[in-house]
């Protein structure tokens, strides 16, 4: 992959930015401004080196030009942030945005509207493609959350501007969980958690091979915990998910990992943060009753392994930290690998939110900023974003 420092002189040089502010809004303004703060080092070093920025990015999935899902509340942030002013283009292409463009001296920066105003964005249309390029001298995509889809913002303009690179965020993304997949400061250690383990099965069958340790916890420990015989009561549990967790348990010999599974568990009799809940000593959950986060004693056994580990990837909360009575097993595992001394690399759309909500986002090694595209590169899939960018 060709980075910044391949790219030569970018004096008055046009360049189109792909970055990934697809962040939360809330009454119009910008709830967590994580996404847009990883893509400043790319942003402040382009406008060192003189280029005119133009910024493409895409927000939520409007099904038309939806005003609620326009970019101008990240405009005003951004510029907040890099304390300089920031233009939001009245649309992604057509001639008011060219001529915005032209308008643009060295070192500004204009965002592009919501490229998924059009419709040709997700569809990865050459002519929209096209428009894209026509608008760059260079290429640079910064968008690793956007990496594993083949859109036109992303896989089709990279193809048709050919000085083009990756920016500093998606370089690090790739270089970090790569070196977690091949170089990795032993022993590894595997946290993974969750809704489901159809979703992460890629994954798990990954780290089987790599890892030396798997620490399984959140509702994916159920279909595990059934394939042993544990009653897991009204627990999340599908049967697919317990097919897929019995394959990889009557298989664990041939596989590299330990993989270990929760030993004491909270339980509920509702999905509420008011239900009445009751730590449970043991695996066997009650017909009316649930679990919803891993037991103090699991905590416990997870955080040592966990310190003792030379790297540590997480991915997956270890119960419904959304809410306050099921937290406690999500917040312990977060403090471990903030306190780890090894490697740490935290991964996943709601693992970042749980370690931003405890406050340790930056008390880890790396917190990557894709959700599937993280999920795809550590599956061993090839991410359509990255290859064009060869
Ligand atoms: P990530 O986005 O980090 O990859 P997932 O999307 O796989 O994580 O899973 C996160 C969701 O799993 C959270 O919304 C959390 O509430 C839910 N979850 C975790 N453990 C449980 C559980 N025991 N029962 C129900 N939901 C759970
Ligand atoms: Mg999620």
């Amino acid at each position: 992959m060709k980075t910044l420092r391949d790219l030569g002189d970018l004096d008055g040089k046009r360049v189109l930015v792909r970055v990934d502010f697809n962040v939360p809004l809330e009454n119009g303004t910008v709830a967590d401004d994580m996404r847009i703060r990883a893509a400043l080092p790319t942003i402040e070093e382009l406008r060192r080196r003189g280029a005119r920025i133009v910024l493409v990015s895409h927000l939520g999935r409007p099904k038309d030009r939806e005003p609620s899902l326009s970019l101008a509340p990240v405009g005003a942030r951004l510029g907040e942030l890099l304390g300089a002013p920031v233009s939001v283009a009245p649309g992604v292409v057509g001639g008011d945005v060219r001529a915005a463009v032209d308008g643009l001296g060295d070192g500004d920066v204009l965002l592009l509207e919501n490229v998924r105003y059009e419709p040709g964005e997700t569809k990865n249309d050459p002519e929209l493609a096209g428009e894209l390029a026509s608008l760059a001298d260079v290429y640079v995509d910064d968008a690793f959350g956007a990496a594993h889809r083949a859109h036109a913002s992303t896989e089709g303009v990279a193809r048709l501007v050919p000085d083009h690179a990756g920016g500093l965020l998606l370089e690090r993304e790739v270089s970090t969980l790569m070196g977690v997949l091949e170089d990795p400061a032993r022993p590894l250690v595997s946290v993974l958690g969750g809704a489901k383990v159809s979703d992460k099965i890629g994954v798990i069958d990954r780290f089987r091979e790599s890892a030396d340790t798997i620490l399984i916890g959140g509702a994916m420990c159920f279909p595990f915990l059934a394939a042993q015989g544990h009653p897991v009561g009204d627990s999340l549990c599908a049967s697919d998910d317990v097919e897929l967790a019995r394959r990889t348990l009557s298989s664990g010999s041939a596989s590299r990992a330990r993989l270990e599974l929760p030993v004491d568990l909270v339980i509920a009799d509702r999905f509420d943060a008011d239900a009445s809940t009751r730590e449970l000593d043991g695996l066997d959950v009650p017909d009316g009753w649930m679990g919803l986060d891993i037991g103090p004693r699991t905590a416990a056994l997870y955080g040592d392994v966990i310190a003792g580990a030379g790297t540590v990837f997480w991915n997956g909360p270890m119960g419904a930290f959304e809410l306050a009575p099921f937290a406690a097993g999500t917040r312990a595992v977060a403090e471990a690998v903030a306190a780890a001394p090894g490697t740490t690399v935290v991964g996943g759309g709601d693992s970042a939110a749980a370690l931003e909500r405890f406050g340790l986002a930056d008390s880890v090694t790396h917190l990557s900023t894709g959700g599937g595209a993280t999920l795809e590169l550590i599956e061993g899939k090839q991410l359509p974003g990255v290859e064009a960018l060869a």
